[in-house]
């Protein structure tokens, strides 16, 4: 354990999580809108839609996503109108009706929506795409806190076929000081509902690095994942940035683990999953062995977007709603975060897109390589188009280093990353970054 941590605290620094190369701080508003829309639209092919609903019951402190607070279902109605002007507008700028492999609803708290407003959302779907339901993964983001049997059993009807279920952490102390008080009961009767629905593909969400917790305290929480019993877990590091999200300084009102403490939480949680027969796909997931997400790597089909991993290489995604964002093979587009921006642009028939980026010839060539290290933890050099040692000559020197340390093996045509670097992704795709000084210190902690 100690030697980990020296590891940890040499490569602790601020770099990003790489769901995108180049990242979403290097979009900007005066990326070519109508180019980007044409790229969109050029392949007619299958695809992965993301759909953000970006309402609340109420504002968890620690949450650095999109989304407003209200309490009343009835603020979405006309949200769903926008998404389905939206998508009738990319229908009017010749995007085909492309068949989903992939569908995802994200926020936010999806399942802030009632039932009826669930179906409706489904149906808008199905207007503009066709979806075969036996092969597409249809995931849902759900908190329990506002789940009801009736919600699940609307989401069943319209495909959905797996389910995040937000837990964070059991300890009711930390809850408290998160707010976000969630007691470990609801978590079972969400994951019965779910079942019982047919939703039988179960993730967790666990976030490490809040106030409060010690290793000592998400033991409880450890063990009461594995009663919840998902075939993946996701365990997100906090990120304290209280710059970017004012909220998260109502944390400061309790005891943030330190770095130190943050790290044993981490490896003393991997060891036990791992002893549980998860295996730990690297950065913050883990699986079940013979989860598609295990087969993904396996076969080289892994991704990494902006949901975290995926099973589904080289789709286009389209991200419709508030800030939802969209990846085509050269391309990346953000729409508008503020709501008045967002309806204006829908309602006044023009594309919602604020921002994006379209990549260069060096832009896809590191991109392929941070994926692959990211997804496939290997890199053969002859595969990017450039002779890739002089390219890459600084990158690597830094894998020499990172060599001596154990997180790489280098081989005379490429590298692999080690078990031990998986815990350090982040920081060997940083090699490969040639846009970091855009986001300088913006980012979270690697590890
Ligand atoms: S963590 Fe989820 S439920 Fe909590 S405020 Fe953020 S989006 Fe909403």
């Amino acid at each position: 354990m100690k030697d980990i941590e020296k590891l940890i605290e040499k490569y602790a620094v601020a770099g990003p999580r790489y769901t995108s190369y180049p990242t979403a701080l290097s979009f900007s508003e005066s990326a070519d809108k109508e180019r980007l829309a044409e790229l969109a639209a050029s392949r007619d092919a299958e695809a992965s839609l993301y759909v953000h609903i970006p309402f609340c019951r109420s504002l968890c402190w620690f949450c650095g996503c999109t989304s407003s607070v209200c309490t009343d279902a009835a603020v979405a109605d006309p949200y769903l109108g926008l998404l389905d002007a939206e998508l009738a507008l990319w229908r009017d700028s010749g995007l085909g009706k492309r068949k989903l492999k992939q569908l995802h609803f994200g926020g936010g708290t999806p399942n802030f929506l009632t039932p009826e407003q669930i179906m409706r959302l489904g149906g808008i779907i199905e207007k503009y795409f066709s979806i075969d339901k036996s092969d597409c993964e249809f995931s849902c983001e759900m908190d329990p806190r506002t789940l009801t049997a009736e919600k699940v059993k609307a989401f069943a009807d319209i495909g959905v076929n797996r389910a995040s279920i937000g837990v964070q952490d059991t300890n009711p102390e930390t809850q408290k000081a998160i707010n976000r008080v969630q007691p470990q009961s609801m978590n079972l009767e969400a994951a019965e509902w779910l079942r019982s629905n047919g939703i039988t593909n179960i993730n967790v969400d666990l976030i490490y690095g809040l106030p409060l917790q010690t290793a000592q305290t998400f033991k409880k929480t450890l063990s009461d994942t594995l009663d919840i019993g998902p075939d993946r877990i996701a365990l997100f590091g906090y990120a304290h940035v209280p710059w970017a999200k004012p909220s998260q300084k109502l944390l400061e009102k309790n005891a943030i683990p330190a770095p130190e403490e943050k790290v044993r939480i981490f490896l003393e949680a991997k060891e036990f999953f791992e002893g549980a027969g998860y295996e730990y796909i690297g950065l913050d997931h883990f699986a079940k062995p013979g989860d598609p997400l295990i087969k993904a790597r396996q076969n080289g089909s892994l991704h990494r977007n902006f949901q975290g991993y995926s099973t589904r290489a080289g789709l286009d995604t389209m991200g419709i709603g508030l800030t939802s964002i969209s990846e085509t093979r050269t391309s990346y587009r953000q729409n508008y975060k503020l709501m008045e921006e967002y309806s204006a642009s829908v309602l006044g028939g023009k594309l919602p897109i604020e921002r994006g980026i379209i990549l260069n010839g060096d832009d896809i060539i590191r991109r392929g390589i941070i994926m692959d290290v990211m997804c496939l933890l290997k890199v053969s050099y002859c595969q990017y188009g450039v002779d890739f040692k002089t390219y890459f000559a600084d990158a690597i020197k830094g894998l020499g280093e990172m060599e001596k340390d154990g997180l790489v093996e280098m081989r005379g045509d490429g590298f692999e990353v080690t078990s031990l670097g998986r815990l350090f992704l982040r920081n060997i795709a940083m090699l490969f970054d040639g846009r970091l000084s855009q986001g300088g210190q913006r980012y979270s902690k690697t590890v």
